[in-house]
């Protein structure tokens, strides 16, 4: 579900596509969605709170309020 970046980085398939989309993300984006490996997801999606500006960014690229 990764790809190496650095010899100790990795990013989650799909983020670096376009349009992004993780491929541990699973349902309809504006209707219900769940990350499938909620309780593995790594520490960056830990960090991120809801009103982080790249979360802001994703909603309104999806036009979502
Ligand atoms: S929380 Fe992280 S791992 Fe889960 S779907 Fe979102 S970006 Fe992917």
């Amino acid at each position: 579900m990764t790809v190496r970046l650095t010899p100790n980085l990795v990013r989650m398939c799909g983020t670096d596509a376009q349009p992004p989309r993780c491929v541990a993300l699973a349902g309809e984006i504006g209707r219900a969605v769940q990350c499938t490996i909620y309780a593995e997801r790594p520490s960056p999606c830990r960090e991120f709170d809801t009103e982080h500006e790249a979360c802001q960014r994703a909603r309104r690229y999806f036009g979502l309020p």
